[in-house]
């Protein structure tokens, strides 16, 4: 063997990072991950409140999807997809082809929810293509929203401080207002809201011209751009008819809400819904592989197969040992009733979260489904008046919840509103106890910010 050279593995924990994708200065570094609980290298224990970016799904350290990866390790771990099928991805196709909507049954992997959604986009375009309507381009998408950092989930993406450096590079795509109801200060019902909101849609392809609009994307429950936006139930299904009016594709990223998160498979079933296609990632790999899917009605694959085939690829695409963790995470998700349990900690979880209001009146909604969930912190309930951005409260009270050892997640939003939500999203394993533990670690961090911000507290 060869002498490594001297230095080459040199490396010590205090020497300046060559990583520079941290923003917010350094974090400690990650010993080990268990169950909801994360220790890091000087022994501390975080409780996962945001199963890291709404990715860990089943926990960290799940000894049988681990046992799993270790026996398809054991046997391969690439085969190229052009030379070699393999069985963990046709069994995983198979699997998600079961768990979609009636006629969903066409499969294709990716690396990741960018990766997802911009096979998604070219799908829809190769099949409008193959159709012969060629004039189908734009992709309408929601603002404020997020779809992914690559170009083309960029271009359907509408967060201002992500789009705007690369404004002359992508193609900004078509945008509609989220369906932010929660802020409509009219007397209008709910169910008026969110047909008013379906109906820009309409609107919208109606200026840009029918038979130049190729797809709607919309994330079914918004995730780190709007917190856990629900929309008013009507919308959904106005949504799908204004789409099947005009011939529009309806693309449903389920980055966030698949797998589970929001206590059933899709996030689509609770409105009964059936989009055309759908991005999966983030709960399919669960923290232990990098994989996202799309999945697409049959007869919008087999035209385009047809046509000369898709032009599009990943090489890690299917990839055997991402596969088998994909399988054996969805197997855990059954195997322990974990979508039930999303939906029972989930309710319990919101209420303890609704309850919150009382003593802090600056929390001015509380919102989502299963276990993705939000809140909103404002100056003025009743206005719903933002605090002032520089009272930067969406990063104090994070890293006052990290002090207490509580991972939550936060973004400032965008979009004609601006507002600090904050994501609580513990693993579908959570239990009671650990409701109790994160609401008393988050009701400490909320009198900090408190009084740090001179907020009202009640009692
Ligand atoms: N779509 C949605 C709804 C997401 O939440 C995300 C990630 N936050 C993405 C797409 C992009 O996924 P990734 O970061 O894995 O590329």
């Amino acid at each position: 063997m060869n002498a490594i050279p001297a230095e080459l593995f040199d490396w010590s924990q205090n020497a300046p990072s060559h990583l520079f994708y941290q923003t917010g200065g350094r974090r400690p570094f990650i010993e080990r991950a268990e169950g909801v609980y994360i220790w890091d290298a000087q022994g501390r224990r975080f409780l996962d409140g945001s199963s890291g970016a709404m990715v860990s799904n089943i926990g960290h350290g799940n000894k049988r999807v681990l046992d799993a990866m270790r026996d398809q390790m054991n046997a391969t771990t690439f085969g190229y997809r052009l030379h070699f099928e393999n069985e963990p991805a046709e069994r995983l196709a198979s699997v998600l082809s079961k768990l979609s909507p009636q006629g969903l049954d066409r499969v294709f992997f990716a690396s990741g929810g960018s990766e997802a959604v911009e096979s998604c986009i070219k799908l829809a375009r190769q099949y409008a293509l193959a159709k012969g309507e060629t004039k189908r381009t734009e992709v309408i998408s929601r603002f404020p929203s997020y779809h992914g950092s690559t170009f083309g989930a960029l271009a359907v993406t509408g967060y201002g401080p992500l789009n705007d450096p690369f404004a002359p590079m992508v193609r900004e795509m078509p945008k509609i207002p989220a369906p932010r109801a929660y802020l409509d200060r009219d007397n209008s019902s709910d169910e008026a809201r969110g047909l008013r909101y379906a109906d820009m849609l309409r609107g919208k392809i109606e200026e840009l011209g029918p038979e130049n609009v190729l797809a709607f994307i919309m994330e079914p429950v918004g995730g780190a751009s709007t917190g856990a936006l629900v929309a008013p139930d009507s919308y959904y299904q106005r949504v799908r008819d204004i789409c099947d009016d005009y011939g529009v594709l309806l693309i449903y990223d389920e980055v966030m809400t698949g797998v589970g998160r929001t206590g059933t498979f899709l996030a689509a079933e609770h409105w009964g819904q059936s989009p055309d296609i759908i991005a999966l990632s983030k709960g399919l790999g669960a923290g232990y592989v990098p994989l996202g899917a799309m999945i697409a009605r049959r007869d919008i694959v087999d035209p385009v197969v047809a046509n000369g085939g898709f032009m599009h690829g990943y090489t890690y695409a299917g990839n055997p040992l991402a596969c088998a963790a994909g399988l054996a995470v969805i197997r855990e998700i059954y195997e322990q009733d974990l979508m039930a349990n999303t939906a029972r900690i989930g309710a319990l979880l919101k209420s303890r979260l609704d309850n919150l209001t009382a003593r802090f009146p600056f929390i001015g909604d509380v919102r989502g489904k299963g276990l993705l969930l939000a809140f909103e912190l404002v100056a003025n309930r009743e206005t719903m008046t933002p605090l002032p951005k520089d009272a930067n409260a969406f990063a104090k009270l994070v890293e006052y919840a990290y002090e207490e050892q509580l991972i939550i997640y936060s973004r400032r939003t965008h979009g004609g509103y601006e507002g600090d939500h904050f994501l609580v999203c513990p693993p579908m394993i959570a239990t009671e106890s650990h409701v109790d533990e994160i609401m008393e670690k988050l009701t400490k961090s909320l009198d900090r910010l408190a009084g740090e911000l001179k907020l009202p507290v009640n009692g």
